[in-house]
């Protein structure tokens, strides 16, 4: 009986995989969104309750727009791609907390994000803001938060897991010691592989909505020197390398651009698509602009690229 009970367990666990489409990543998934949303929808209304929500400023609506926009963008994809799943139970939500000593953002999972309006001269304007938020929405898409809940959970339980018996209060538990807590410090560490995944997420979906992606880049440079002589702000402080996610940004560039073409939202000109430069990973369609001998493979979306972010 036990080794049917371990085998089960085992079975389920090797099942319990998500892919980021956008990326190709891989995660460990013990938990589904009608696990986990009850709890993030508690918690945040816990943030709103014990915080100042800035409304009807331009700001305010600025975050509104660009979330909401960001939001649609993402359901499209998600239904295109016959994974709408991914969005169940999702109730979209984007305030603006006034604190500006905070220069900080998340998204917890559900899509209930809180924007801290000391990130809001970093943004400068509603491209940045869509950096910020694409980054963020793409955290909850890619289910990031639920793979930590689930390796931590994986670790606690241990056999009582592979024995297939999920303790709900546990769970519950696992969650609650993670998600954002009311002073605006979120509890829940990100590491670098899930920041990548995220980077790339976000630049694909803010193109997707119409923002452009090539100001990600100037985001992050603002984003440093901002923070220079100063602490590190939180938002930063996770997150990889700057100079890294940079130049990794960059490189992915020319994909964000196909799809800041193809946005019904965008409002500014097409942008002419970089080729891909020696030694990137990233595969582009044949539309590109060819300045250099790198040779392009014409391809689907789902690029050879999207190994790199397996793990
Ligand atoms: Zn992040």
């Amino acid at each position: 009986m036990k080794k049917i009970l371990l085998l089960s367990g085992l079975t389920a666990l090797a099942v319990a995989c998500a892919t980021n489409p956008l990326t190709g990543r891989k995660s460990l998934q013990l938990v589904s969104n009608a696990e986990i949303l009850p709890s993030s929808f508690q918690q945040y209304q816990e943030v709103l309750a014990s915080s100042k929500i800035i409304t009807g400023t331009e700001q305010a609506k600025e975050v509104q727009t660009v979330g909401q926009r960001i939001a649609a963008a993402a359901d499209t994809y998600y239904q295109t791609i016959g994974k709408a799943s991914v969005l169940n139970g999702y109730e979209w939500q984007f305030v603006l907390i006034d604190d500006s000593k905070t220069v900080n953002a998340w998204c917890m999972p559900g899509g209930k994000v809180a924007v801290y309006s000391g990130i809001m001269p970093v943004c400068k304007d509603a491209n940045g803001l869509a950096v910020v938020l694409g980054h963020e929405i793409s955290h909850a898409l890619a289910g990031h938060g639920a793979e930590k809940i689930s390796r931590t959970y994986a670790a606690e339980m241990g056999g009582q897991l592979l024995g297939g018996m999920i303790n709900n209060a546990a769970l519950q538990q696992t969650v609650q010691q993670y998600y954002p807590v009311a002073s605006g410090i979120t509890l829940l560490r990100y590491d670098r592989k899930q920041e990548t995944d995220a980077d790339i997420t976000g630049l694909y979906l803010m193109a997707m909505a119409g923002y452009d992606p090539r100001e990600a880049p100037k985001f992050w440079e603002r984003m440093i020197e901002s923070t220079e002589g100063s602490s590190t702000p939180e938002f930063l402080s996770t997150h990889p390398d700057p100079q890294n996610r940079i130049a990794a940004l960059n490189a992915a560039l020319p994909k964000a651009l196909e799809y800041y073409n193809a946005s019904k939202y965008r409002t500014g000109a097409p942008a002419a698509i970089p080729s891909t430069t020696a030694g990137s990973t990233i595969t582009t369609t044949n539309n590109a602009t060819t300045n250099n001998n790198t040779t392009k493979s014409a391809t689907t979306q789902q690029s050879s690229t999207n190994k790199s972010y397996v793990y």
